[in-house]
């Protein structure tokens, strides 16, 4: 069935609906449109600033006062997370420590512990799984859950499933509640922290309407400035615009800001594909020929590693690490161990072996891990 207005509203008009097939045309209030997909329910759920609400937990006697986690001052460092007590200096994420010094003298950095957020992560990962199997991870401490198929209403959901967190790991969460993906996101950051923040889908156009369009994922800098020169701030100002408009304006990406600037965001939640390991590597445009060039650059793939470990995999248990070789001649070596944990010196001494096993110079390093077999269908709890 369908509104002959239904060309003029388009298809967006379905996704406002509450009722899972027909709603009644928003143009003529009286013709059924038909409704192309049912509403989803979509959690996105935020531990709040993880890393330093970890150590916080950890060390009661820093409560209340400045903390972030991250590189020291004197090694270039920059903060990974701090707490909003320091935030209230200025001092923020992806900041050089010197400079967040400089804001907040009294703050306390302290080094990263990644075994233990990773730890935490896995049980934190382990209680979402009692509630729903489409989780998709975005981070150590954030991920988007599907809960359509849940029989609560996902408002109060939520709210279980942070006070579930919280009870068993002491640590608080935000989230974000709404009918897609982009509007859990952008919910989830309304009532930080230890709060939540539910767009029902009939909401979501007012919703969106005074929202700063750099709100929108995809917009970057560039796009942001180009918006303001057209003298569009928020999602309204956008929505002035018609499709043929904005495809002249941002070619295909146009397409995307029409239906994100209502609010319309169809992506799936897409589960973790597990994978059986992870690795970097460079390929050098000068070979290495001694130990130490090859050791300055596995520091760098090591970071890399760390990095990409945190936000992909973060919660798998690592049943192996290795280096790999590629000399100049093309051939290779692999140098592996069970049982090691991805630490720099341990991926060191992989090198230092395989290093030694040819002292051709090399044209390649990798640097990975193996992960164990997934727990995932073990963890899972079917509660409803
Ligand atoms: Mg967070």
């Amino acid at each position: 069935m369908e509104c002959r207005s239904v060309g003029v509203l388009g298809k967006e008009q379905a996704h406002y609906s509450n009722t899972p097939l027909l709603q009644l045309c928003l143009l003529c209030q009286i013709s059924p449109v038909k409704v192309e997909k049912q509403p989803r329910s979509i959690i996105h759920l935020d531990m709040d600033c993880f890393y330093a609400a970890v150590e916080i937990r950890d060390r009661p006697s820093l409560r209340g006062k400045p903390v972030a986690v991250g590189g020291a001052r004197d090694r270039r460092g920059v903060l990974t997370t701090c707490n909003y007590e320091a935030r209230k200096f200025g001092v923020r994420s992806a900041m050089p420590t010197f400079m967040a010094l400089q804001r907040c003298p009294n703050l306390i950095v302290l080094p990263t512990r990644f075994d233990v957020y990773r730890r935490e992560a896995a049980a934190i990962r382990g209680i979402l799984y009692r509630f729903t199997s489409l989780i998709e991870p975005l981070s150590l401490d954030e991920a988007y859950l599907d809960v359509t198929a849940h029989a609560g209403a996902p408002g109060p959901l939520a709210q279980v499933i942070r006070g579930t967190i919280f009870r068993e790991t002491k640590l608080t969460s935000s989230a974000g509640i709404g009918p897609n993906k982009l509007i859990a996101k952008i919910a989830s950051e309304m009532n930080k922290p230890n709060g939540q923040f539910e767009v029902k889908a009939e909401e979501v156009l007012g919703f969106m309407k005074d929202l700063p369009v750099r709100q929108i994922w995809g917009i970057g800098e560039k796009s942001e400035r180009k918006l303001e020169e057209l003298g569009v701030k928020t999602c309204g100002d956008l929505q002035r615009f018609s499709r043929p408009e904005l495809v002249d304006l941002f070619g295909k990406f146009g397409l995307d800001l029409y239906d994100l600037c209502r609010g319309i965001d169809d992506r799936p939640v897409e589960p973790d594909r597990p994978r059986k390991s992870l690795s970097t590597e460079e390929t050098f445009a000068v070979d290495l020929t001694t130990l130490e060039q090859c050791e300055e650059k596995l520091e760098e793939l090591f970071q890399d590693l760390m990095a990409d470990l945190a936000q992909k995999e973060s919660t798998r248990d690592i049943t192996k690490i290795f280096v790999k070789l590629k000399f100049n001649d093309f051939t290779r070596t692999t140098a592996e161990r069970a049982g090691l944990a991805p630490t720099l010196p341990d991926f060191r001494a992989l090198l230092d072996e395989a290093f030694r096993r040819t002292g051709k110079p090399v044209r390649l390093i990798g640097a990975g891990v193996r992960f164990a077999e997934t727990t995932q269908e073990s963890t899972q709890m079917d509660l409803w």
